[in-house]
């Protein structure tokens, strides 16, 4: 059996020069957990060419979502962005990630902060009936250099409290935070200043960052993580995984190659 599925495009949307999303079908036999990530990509000359990609959709949607950047002369996504309805793409059938909802203890409030596409994990994970049964309030924090490259985060967030199945969760319990470092807007500066200064918490009118009761998930540039991480440890979190839940978890949005 092959490593990949292929699966068919259904719809792609491009928000910015720089920014892309698209829905592909799903095989009945691709499992995932929100949060995860697996392989995609196309075929070229005859051999996979694939990436690491954050599954943007629920694991109970009959498609598949991804939200994916262009970069310029990227191997792959120079190729990608020139996807179109009814082409063909490679999804790997092994899922995988640490951003997962039992690497982390039960507790009061879920930080999901992302940057860029960092955010399509987090997409996947607050369509998750599970977590708004395990915490009080999820606090989703979109971090962007410009207000156009919130787009994508903002109108899934504003559809998503009519959803049949998790609106009345959304209404009630989901706090949406976009925020950009680049160009005046109600929420401004990097994500780590935000936290380090309480300015987020007082901003959402929560208490500040507690280890006892607060889990964070991390998803961003590597600079974020790092410095995210410091922060976080300086306040005494323990990082999370599959065989130790902790207080919180990350994951790459991508890698400095
Ligand atoms: C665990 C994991 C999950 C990922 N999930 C996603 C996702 O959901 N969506 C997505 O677009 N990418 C994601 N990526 C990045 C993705 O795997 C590719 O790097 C990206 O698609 C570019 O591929 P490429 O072949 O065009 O360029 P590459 O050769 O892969 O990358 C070239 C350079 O582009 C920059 N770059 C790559 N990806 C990004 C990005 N997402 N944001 C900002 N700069 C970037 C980096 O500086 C990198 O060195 C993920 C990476 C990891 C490790």
């Amino acid at each position: 059996m092959s490593a990949y599925t292929h699966e068919t495009v259904l719809s792609v949307r491009h928000w910015t020069a720089t920014l892309f999303s698209f829905t592909t079908t799903r095989s009945p036999s691709f499992q995932f957990s929100n949060g995860q990530f697996t392989m995609i990509g196309l075929e070229t000359d005859g051999r996979p060419l694939v990436r690491a990609y954050s599954m943007a959709s629920a694991n109970y949607e009959d498609t598949l979502e991804f939200f994916s950047i262009k970069v310029p002369d990227g191997p792959l996504t120079s190729r990608l962005q020139l996807i179109k309805e009814s082409d063909r793409i490679l999804v790997s059938r092994k899922p995988t990630g640490t951003l997962v909802i039992h690497n982390l203890l039960p507790g009061r409030f879920l930080y999901l902060l992302s940057t860029g596409t960092g955010l399509a994990p987090f997409m996947s994970v607050i369509r998750d009936p599970e977590i708004y049964e395990r915490y009080e309030k999820v606090v989703l924090v979109h971090g962007c250099r410009q207000i156009a490259e919130l787009a994508y985060g903002e109108r899934i967030v504003e559809d998503l409290p009519q959803d049949e199945l998790i609106g009345e969760y959304v209404r009630d319990q989901l706090i949406y935070y976009p925020t950009v470092t680049r160009e005046p807007f109600h929420n401004r500066g990097r994500i780590t200043d935000l936290v380090t200064t309480g300015q987020l918490c007082r901003d959402v009118a929560l208490p500040p960052l507690d280890n006892a009761l607060d889990r964070v998930m991390l998803c961003g540039s590597p600079q974020m993580l790092k410095d995210m991480r410091s922060v976080l440890e300086e306040r005494g979190f323990v990082e999370g995984c599959a065989s130790e839940p902790g207080q919180f978890v990350l994951e790459r949005a991508f890698v400095e190659r």
